[in-house]
């Protein structure tokens, strides 16, 4: 059986050419680029190469940028490291002052609430900022919020499970403006599932401290990155001790294969990026117009149609009112068609969304929702195949 592949935001598959460039950095270039012979520079010429041209994608500073790439094992780990070094400055800079206060929305990735809850329980004081029903943050909220004792925003660009794309450069202006000449609050985004689609560039956008995942961009699981604005931390402040390696931020040696095919990964999504969210945002429509058809109950979580709100162009998000999620998944997969309720991480630890629970949905919905997430190897046929699955299980 042929099986279609709609899960896009869970991971994507390793383009074929990312594989050729990181190749070479399994076998013959497998020095450790901490050391000084010819085989350790082999390997960090691949590293230094790719933190350059990484920070040329992201727009950066051509003598800063460099210094400002930090590679990390996971989005996750970008992710703590953005929030435990902010905590940790900012109580280095106001030892006397009250608890740094951190904000994040309601739907940020369980790599930003998880953290963000351990802090909590650390001393820190959470605010969760509200979304509406499409998942945009509510900014008068967040304004209402920002207090002296604000250390950080983090605010992700684009979300995972209903694609909402946040306003980040009117949120970096809000912050910017309540700043002042001062240090703090200093703002983080996650920009996971955003890169593929969106241009993130720090600067453009105005972030201090960005995330980025090579896996959710036809590149290789095990590997991430952390931007952050030189100038805002003096020293580095690791989560990961040891030999000092990414400038001291993190510890370990780096995996020069993972490390060049992200570089490879960005370079491609970067390239190919304004005509691919053309594409596949036709293919989403046309994949809603026929699941419509099939099973006209359907609703959309993330009602891309309508006008003022803004998402991403590969993720749907529906509720099915007859059918449990799971039950829906399972059918799907038989028949040939993996598609998600929710994120990966949610179906891991079997718990209902956070996400569609903070746009207000209740428990039923929550469970009869699925999430489809269209990508580069996605093709019209496959949605006529996709829709040919359902129509063998949906009752109309
Ligand atoms: N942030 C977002 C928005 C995500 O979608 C994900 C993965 O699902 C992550 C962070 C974590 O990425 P990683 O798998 O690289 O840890």
């Amino acid at each position: 059986m042929k099986r279609i592949y709609f899960d896009y935001a869970a991971t994507t598959p390793l383009d074929s050419s990312v594989l050729r460039a990181m190749n070479p950095y399994f076998k013959e270039k497998f020095g450790n680029d901490g050391s000084l012979h010819s085989f350790g520079q082999a390997a960090l010429a691949g590293i230094d190469a790719a933190r350059e041209k990484i920070a040329t994608a992201l727009g950066l500073d051509i003598l800063t940028g460099f210094r400002e790439i930090i590679f990390t094992g996971s989005a996750t780990e970008a992710n703590n490291l953005a929030l435990r070094a902010t905590a940790r400055e900012f109580r280095i800079r106001n030892p006397k002052s009250e608890i740094p206060r951190l904000i994040i929305s309601a739907i940020e990735h369980e790599s930003i609430l998880e953290t963000a809850r351990d802090l909590e329980k650390k001393g820190i004081e959470l605010v969760i900022l509200p979304v509406d029903k499409k998942g945009h943050v509510d900014l008068k909220y967040l304004k209402n919020n920002l207090t002296e004792n604000t250390a950080l925003v983090s605010i992700m660009i684009a979300n995972n499970e209903i694609g909402t794309i946040q306003p980040i450069k009117e949120i970096s202006l809000i912050i910017k403006d309540f700043r002042g000449s001062k240090k703090f609050p200093l703002f983080h985004s996650d920009a996971v599932q955003a890169f593929q689609y969106l241009d993130c560039s720090p600067e453009k956008l105005d972030v201090d401290l960005l995330t980025l995942s090579a896996h959710k961009i036809c590149g290789p699981k095990g590997v991430g990155a952390l931007y952050v604005r030189s100038g805002i931390f003096p020293k580095s402040l690791p989560i990961i001790f040891g030999g000092g390696q990414e400038f001291g931020w993190r510890s370990g040696t780096e995996n020069p294969a993972l490390i060049v095919g992200f570089r490879k990964a960005i370079e491609m999504a970067a390239a190919i990026r304004e005509k691919e969210k053309i594409r596949v945002a036709g293919l989403r429509n046309m994949f809603w117009r026929e699941l419509k058809k099939i099973y006209p109950a359907a609703v959309l979580n993330n009602d891309f149609s309508s006008k003022g709100n803004s998402f991403l162009p590969n993720v749907l998000n529906v509720y099915f009112p007859d059918y449990s999620a799971e039950e829906l998944v399972i059918k799907f997969d038989l028949a040939g068609m993996a598609v998600s309720a929710g994120s990966a991480c949610s179906a891991r630890a079997a718990k209902d969304s956070h996400v569609l629970a903070a746009l207000g949905w209740p428990a039923n919905r929550i469970k009869s929702s699925l999430r489809f997430s269209f990508g580069r190897l996605t093709t019209s046929q496959e949605i006529k195949e996709g829709a040919k699955i359902m129509k063998g299980i949906l009752k109309s």
